[in-house]
């Protein structure tokens, strides 16, 4: 009925105008051609969980944003049960664990592994995707959030134990398939939500023009693509580690980009008047303690932000900006001090928060 009001006016006006008869096959297109130019963009909200955490999807686009985002959170379980998760015993990573030797590995998981061992030797072992034992004795997750539990701080000895199982030279990858050294334990906690973003990315890419913009954010990952209505750029906010309702600055990013942070706030427990957080040194076996609160990566890739912010968190300041450059990430920490050291790069992206503004 509203339609048909709306498609009499225009007639009415095109008529007016052109003071002649209007065709009306000329004027279906021409009203057509208007609900694509913009004036029926849908914006489309979901919140859901995935890879034990929320997930944020807000996608603008023409009417096919309410099913892309439906489709969204369950590509990332299928990625987090079958492939990348150690809690599924049958997911590959639980297979390697088990002892396994896995065959067939898709190119995408077998790359990613290989981009961990070379970063694992990059960073002298800070990063490694083997620290499997040491996270699970820590068990931080677990914890992390909870009031009045009674936290036990893991032995030196049990700390020693696990640590012997620590090593990304016990991955062996040849021609598509994997095995790890008997008795190692892999977890791609580091690595697993800026792997699930390049999928999303890839979905998107699929959807031909479907998607104008969106923003799809996994605990601390990050995913941007196109632009707000508008045209404006996407204003992703880096939360201040001292005050996590609060953000120390602002990246406006447009097209697509991938922001990884990891942060000493984001899963702790408490013990003794001690923190303990969830960014283990394997060269240590405690949490990584290199001066740093917060470490931001700005990346093309989910793979290498991810990565890289759990990779410069533990190796600090100097030597996590030498390595984000080896890999053409731009990078941001807040040292402990509060103070914010950012890449030459980044700032061209990045503006102070004042949130009294
Ligand atoms: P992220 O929050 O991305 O920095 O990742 C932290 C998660 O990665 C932890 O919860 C562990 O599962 C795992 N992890 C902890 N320390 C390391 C490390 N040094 N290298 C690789 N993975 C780690
Ligand atoms: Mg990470």
């Amino acid at each position: 009925m509203l339609f048909s009001l709306f498609f009499n006016r225009i007639i009415f006006l095109l008529h007016s105008i052109t003071n002649r008869r209007v065709k009306l096959k000329w004027v279906l297109p021409v009203i057509f051609c208007l609900v694509l130019c913009g004036c029926n963009v849908q914006e489309v909200n979901r919140t859901d969980t995935g890879m034990g955490t929320i997930l944020h999807i807000r996608l603008y686009g023409q009417g096919e944003c309410g099913r892309i985002s439906e489709e969204i959170p369950d590509q990332i379980r299928r990625m987090e049960t079958e492939e990348i998760s150690w809690r599924y015993e049958t997911s590959l990573i639980g297979q390697l664990n088990a002892g396994r030797t896995v065959t067939g590995i898709s190119k995408e998981l077998y790359d990613a592994l290989a981009t961990c061992k070379t970063l694992a030797a990059d960073s002298q072992g800070a990063f490694d995707i083997t620290v499997g034992a040491l996270s699970r004795l820590w068990n931080i997750d677990a914890y992390s959030g909870e009031n009045n539990i009674e936290y036990l701080v893991p032995t030196k000895a049990q700390l020693s134990e696990a640590m012997e199982t620590c090593g990304y030279q016990n991955l062996f990858l040849e021609d598509g398939s994997a095995r790890l050294e008997e008795g190692g334990q892999m977890d791609l906690g580091a690595i697993g939500k800026g792997m699930a973003l390049d999928r999303i990315r890839s979905f998107l890419e699929k959807q031909g023009n479907a998607v104008s913009g969106g923003v799809i954010s996994l605990g601390g990952s990050i995913l941007t693509w196109g632009c707000k209505q508008g045209n404006s750029p996407w204003e992703i906010g880096i939360v201040n580690p001292f005050d996590t309702t609060d953000y120390v600055g602002v990246l406006s990013l447009s097209g697509a980009w991938c922001v990884s942070t990891s942060g000493d706030y984001e899963r702790y427990v408490e013990a003794d008047g001690v923190r303990y957080h969830h960014i283990l040194d394997p060269r240590t076996g405690y949490p990584a303690d290199s001066g740093v609160r917060s470490v931001t990566v700005l990346s093309k890739s989910g793979l290498l932000s991810d990565a890289l912010s759990t990779a410069c968190f533990v190796l600090g300041i100097e030597d996590g900006m030498e390595l984000a450059k080896r890999y053409n990430a731009e990078i941001l920490f807040v040292d402990s001090d509060g103070k914010l050291v950012l890449s030459e790069g980044i700032k061209a992206y990045f503006r102070l928060w004042n949130s009294k503004e």
